[in-house]
This record gives structure tokens, C-alpha cells and sequence, in this order.
């Protein structure tokens, strides 16, 4: 059961069992603002790996007893489920962000994080192009900023952590991967990480799935 009203509530975890999907419309009604935070409550999480596969199957692998676990057959976004004002992504989230986030929802203004990709936070830290540089595969080009290029300023690919950024071209990312010798099977596996279920990503991996 829960209480409220309140101002704002802020949402980890995806909806995997039927009792999520009840609850949240609960946390829903009671809530003036629904903020979602992390890669799980905005995109599936890890978990959403199930949606392209056999729950099922996994629950009879797993468990002694499968008759006991009660669990959907998919793992979605709170956002399928019911309205949310902001999406906060990342896995994990930034703190900083959601400073900001809060304080926007509080002082009754926009939040003041950018759609844009990890390349830019590359550019403006003058961490030197990974892929360019190398030829390390990386998925800043299509990976939603917030996390100050953490991993190419150690020399490393992004590996998508913080989801798609706004309108990215996944397309074209990824025939460059293949240009850098990465073949279809291994573009599924880059795409299907935390932010599996996010439609960009989905649909990439999607398109190399079938090949
Ligand atoms: S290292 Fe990655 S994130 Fe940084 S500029 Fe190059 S492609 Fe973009
Ligand atoms: S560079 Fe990419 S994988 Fe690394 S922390 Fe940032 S978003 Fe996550």
C-alpha cells in the first residue's frame, strides 16, 4: 500500500512481475511528479536480456521448483507502464544529474540535461578520440552524455552504459564497428547490455540478429 501524497518520487528497477505492474500505478496516483532513475527503470535494465528469450525455459534451468516464481515474460520500462515526467538514464545514473533533476522538479523548471552523445563530453574534456586514435570500437557516438567520458579518459571504448542518446544514428555507428573488424553477432552483444530493451538499441541488435 502506498502513502502520500508526495511532490516527487523518484523511480529505480524495471517492471519484471505482475506486482509491479499493479504497484507502480499506485506510486503513479500518488505522486505529483514521477521521476525514473537508472537503466533499469528507463530502459528494462540487464533483466530485459529475457525479452528475447524463453522465460520459461530460463525458470526451469534455474529453479528447483519454476511453479513458485511468478514473473512476466518481460522486463519494461516503467515509462510502458505509466506516464513519467523525466527520464533519468545511466547505469549508473550520474549524482550530479540528479541533483539537477531534483532541483528542477522543485524550483518548477526544466531539467537541464542535454540529449546529446558522450563524444561531445570527449571534445570538451580533450580526451583524445578512442576510435579515431586506435581503432577501439566505441559507443560514445550514439550513448547519451552524463558520465564526463569516463572511459575513453582512460583510453577505453564506451561501452553504452548511460543508453541511446536523442536520435542516434545506430546505423551508421555500427557499419563503422564493422569497418574495425567487429562482425554481426558481436554488434547483437554490444547492443544488448544494460539498455537492451531501449528502441534504438533493441533495434539494432535486431537488425544484426537477423543476418
Ligand atoms: S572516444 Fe568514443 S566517445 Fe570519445 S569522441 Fe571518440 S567515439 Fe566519441
Ligand atoms: S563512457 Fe560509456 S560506458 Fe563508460 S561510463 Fe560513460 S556512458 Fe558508461
Amino acid at each position: 500500500m502506498i502513502s502520500g501524497p508526495y511532490d516527487l518520487s523518484l523511480v529505480e528497477g524495471s517492471i519484471t512481475t505482475p506486482a509491479d505492474a499493479q504497484r507502480i500505478h499506485e506510486v503513479r496516483q500518488a505522486s505529483r511528479f514521477l521521476v525514473t532513475i537508472g537503466a533499469c527503470a528507463t530502459a528494462g535494465g540487464i533483466q530485459a536480456l529475457r525479452n528475447f528469450g524463453n522465460v520459461e525455459e530460463f525458470s526451469r534451468l534455474v529453479y528447483a521448483r519454476p511453479d513458485y516464481i511468478a514473473t512476466l515474460s518481460t522486463s519494461t520500462a516503467i515509462a510502458d507502464h505509466v506516464h513519467v515526467d523525466f527520464e533519468l538514464q545511466g547505469c549508473p545514473i550520474d549524482s550530479r544529474q540528479l541533483l539537477d533533476v531534483v532541483a528542477a522538479f522543485l524550483h518548477g523548471r526544466r531539467p537541464n540535461i542535454r540529449g546529446h552523445s558522450v563524444c561531445i563530453e570527449c571534445k570538451r574534456a580533450g580526451v583524445t578520440c578512442v576510435m579515431v586514435a586506435h581503432g577501439t570500437p566505441c559507443l560514445g557516438p550514439v550513448t547519451h552524455a552524463g558520465c564526463g567520458a569516463l572511459c575513453p579518459s582512460y583510453a577505453r571504448g564506451c561501452y553504452g552504459c548511460f543508453g541511446p542518446m536523442e536520435a542516434p544514428n545506430t546505423a551508421a555507428l555500427a557499419a563503422w564497428w564493422q569497418r574495425l573488424g567487429v562482425d554481426h553477432p558481436d554488434l547483437v552483444r554490444v547492443f544488448r547490455t544494460f539498455n537492451a530493451n531501449a528502441a534504438p538499441f533493441r533495434k539494432e541488435a535486431e537488425a544484426h540478429d537477423a543476418r
